[in-house]
């Protein structure tokens, strides 16, 4: 036996690329480009060193008791983690333990089934139809947990509360999962049902619309027994996941909602421009209420499309995986840097006519 025979092999989840090219425009990871609160800047700037010395409080309760204001909960409903993508990973691990399989949608937030493999769940992906809609039925079968992000990632796409209730109505006895990583781009969260609903678990995450991305702030909202064994199950794996500085700054983001509300106004109106700007540009555009659309144009493939905005230093998303890789997910970035993105496009579309006729 060599200690490969004893290895945990996994494929990881690999995320959009962070590339180092001067003047890019970059819309490939969904970050928020108007940067966060003043508030936080101040924080930072009187930011007491000497208190690095010292461990942070382990469940950062003054920003608990801050985002529990914020939503209309108690503090003991509300959990902290490093980024929501720990808060997923420790979800998996705390809620989806039973035989059956964990249910998610085939055209969904990749990590999930990377999630699984790493603990060795097994999962089954519903099929989303061709409209990349959920049918709520498919959520009818025996599973261990179900999750799936409300607005769809990739495809923006929103269900209603009513879908949601039927999902929980329909599962008392699983945790439902809904992860509202881009919620407030114009959806309506479904927190408000957590007290109705004991198997009702909510993740958000600070890195989007409050645009903290650098920062890793993630947060679960649920029922106070759910979010007691949440705890057990981070304090079994690291006792301090929210660092001092981002305990700070996070409070500060919290107490400055409005100015994060303003923000995601200003996306929402250059998302809904561009929404139009792309079907007049011929592009096949679902409704999407994220800070991202998922697009594809029926003239030209979409890697092709995806390299020569690559060449022209505008970086998006494509994947390559079927069903989905016509397609790529654009960033709601500036107005400006919308335009641009625009005028090249429509280069690109006038010079693939050209060549057709
Ligand atoms: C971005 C994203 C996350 C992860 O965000 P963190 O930066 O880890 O907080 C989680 N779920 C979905 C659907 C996302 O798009």
């Amino acid at each position: 036996m060599s200690w490969q025979d004893k290895l945990r092999q996994v494929e990881p989840y690999v995320a959009g690329e962070q590339p180092k090219i001067s003047n890019m425009i970059k819309l490939n990871t969904n970050e928020n480009p108007y940067g966060p609160s003043n508030q936080v800047k101040e924080v930072l700037k009187e930011i007491d060193i000497e208190k690095l010395k010292l461990y942070p409080n382990s469940d950062g309760e003054e920003l608990r008791h801050a985002l529990a204001d914020y939503h209309g909960l108690k503090d003991n409903q509300v959990f902290l983690g490093n980024g929501s993508d720990e808060v997923l990973a420790l979800t998996f691990l705390t809620f989806f333990n039973g035989k059956e399989p964990v249910l998610f949608p085939n055209i969904s937030y990749s990590f999930y089934p990377v999630y699984c493999d790493l603990y060795q769940m097994s999962y089954k992906e519903v099929l989303l139809d061709q409209d990349f809609k959920i049918n709520v039925e498919d959520f009818k079968q025996p599973n261990s947990g179900i999750i799936f992000p409300n607005p769809n990632a990739p495809t923006g796409l929103l269900v209603s509360l009513d879908f949601i209730e039927e999902v929980l109505k329909s599962n008392p006895d699983s945790i439902v999962v809904v992860d509202e990583a881009y919620i407030d781009f114009g959806g309506q969260t479904c927190v408000p049902l957590i007290d109705k609903y004991d198997n009702l678990v909510v993740i958000q995450t600070f890195s989007k619309s409050r645009s903290f991305a650098g920062a890793r702030l993630g947060v679960a909202l649920g029922n106070k027994e759910a979010i007691s064994n949440l705890y057990d199950v981070k304090n079994s794996f690291n006792s301090y996941p929210v660092d001092y500085i981002t305990q700070q700054i996070g409070l500060a983001s919290v107490l400055d909602s409005q100015d994060m509300k303003e923000k995601c106004q200003k996306v929402i109106k250059t998302r809904e421009y561009t929404k139009t700007k792309l079907k007049e540009l011929g592009f096949v555009v679902p409704d999407s209420y994220a800070n991202f659309v998922f697009v594809k144009h029926p003239e030209i493939d979409g890697e092709k499309l995806f390299l020569a905005l690559r060449q022209e230093g505008i970086i998006v998303r494509h994947w390559n995986k079927p069903l989905i890789d016509q397609y790529l997910r654009i960033t709601i970035g500036t107005d400006q840097q919308m335009e641009r993105l625009f005028e090249f496009l429509e280069k690109c579309i006038t010079q693939q006519q050209r060549e057709g006729e």
